[in-house]
């Protein structure tokens, strides 16, 4: 069944904090809405929706949801229950911090029918977290993470890379405890200097340096291998693009790319396609013509934005012919290999396979 999210925003409301990267009226482009707003915004989205085959989900993002005034959050949480009571919505998702999360706001929200929490977690580093201003620690993570699944809600976690004081080795341990956390959901997103805030102020003193879009992309593409290795699905990888995102002014610097996660697919489709052409030539010796196998729906991320994949590959391998060919009976995400002249794949990859080795 196919799932659909209503998307409400929440921008910065009740949010007392002061994160050196946010500024979250600029990020989100909808301003809060009002209680009575979210039924029309329902009604909306129902419009284009066809229930026998959708399961819809209600999502407040943005902001930090438990950290608005009790009374607001009930009000917001109230005006979604006819459409639950109806079931024409399924559930309730929220978006929040690690340390607004207690025993008893978990119970009001199951009471309500929130049955997912994401977590703004960022990093497990208590040195990142404290030099980017986050105001808690690691332990307000784990204990946050743990009433949440002792009660019985979907846990996500959010986390970022290349915030201050972070480097790759830490990404990748924070992915890591991410995993051991075994969260139903990731989103990953790169840090950018947005205007207006104090990030902003450091990079322009050159005490902060954002990661290059291609550091951004192996290290994302690190960490999405290994949650799919645990089969933890990454929901989310880069900022969504809206419109005061991509407007002039907004990113003054920083590794922003209105398609980044399929940049990272593609970094990951193209490490995939190394290990089988080698394994490929191990097996039956070095060709000049070679051909990929895919199946129809990977054409582009084995590709690569505007054929880069194809040019990487053709030159880490001195081949003088790579052409990605298509066939329909071959698995989403493996990769065939075989000489250029054959009609078939000679040798199969499947992620799994490629994510053991
Ligand atoms: S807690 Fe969230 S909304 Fe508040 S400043 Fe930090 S990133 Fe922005």
């Amino acid at each position: 069944m196919k799932h659909i999210n209503i998307p409400i925003f929440i921008p910065h409301l009740g949010c007392p904090f002061a994160c050196l990267f946010c500024n979250q009226r600029r990020i989100s482009a909808a301003q809060a809405v009002n209680p009575s707003d979210i039924i029309a915004i329902i009604e909306e989205h129902l419009e284009t929706v066809k229930h026998s085959e959708r399961q819809v989900e209600l999502a407040f993002f943005g902001g930090s949801f438990t950290a608005i005034a009790q009374t607001l959050q009930e009000s917001y949480l109230e005006a979604v229950q006819p459409y639950l009571r109806r079931g024409l919505i399924s559930s309730i998702r929220i978006s929040t911090r690690p340390d607004c999360i207690n025993a008893a706001n978990l119970r009001v929200l199951a009471g309500w029918g929130v049955r997912t929490i994401e977590l703004g977690v960022q990093s497990f580093s208590d040195v990142v977290l404290k030099a980017s201003a986050r105001g808690y620690l690691s332990a307000d993570v784990f204990k946050a993470c743990h009433l949440i699944r002792e009660q019985g809600f979907k846990l996500g976690l959010q986390l970022m890379i290349g915030l201050p004081g972070d480097t790759y080795q830490q990404d990748m341990k924070s992915a890591l405890q991410a995993i051991d956390l075994r969260p139903d959901m990731v989103r990953i997103y790169p840090t950018l200097v947005i205007s207006a805030t104090a990030l902003e102020q450091m990079y322009a003193k050159g005490i902060y340096t954002p990661l290059s879009l291609k550091e951004a992309v192996k290290t994302t593409a690190a960490m999405f291998k290994q949650f799919q290795a645990h089969d933890i699905p990454v929901i989310r990888m880069g900022l969504q693009p809206n419109a005061e995102l991509r407007s002039t002014g907004t990113v003054i610097a920083g590794p922003f790319h209105p398609a980044f996660g399929e940049l990272v697919e593609q970094e990951v489709c193209k490490e995939q396609a190394s290990k089988a052409i080698n394994t490929f030539f191990n097996l039956y010796g070095s060709y000049k013509a070679v051909n990929l196998w895919v199946n129809p729906r990977d054409i582009s991320k084995m590709t690569g934005h505007k054929r880069q994949t194809i040019y990487d590959l053709q030159e880490s391998f001195h081949l003088d012919q790579l052409l990605v060919r298509q066939i329909d009976n071959l698995l989403l995400d493996t990769v065939g290999v075989s000489t250029g002249s054959a009609a078939n794949p000679s040798l199969q990859l499947t992620r799994s396979q490629f994510l053991k080795q």
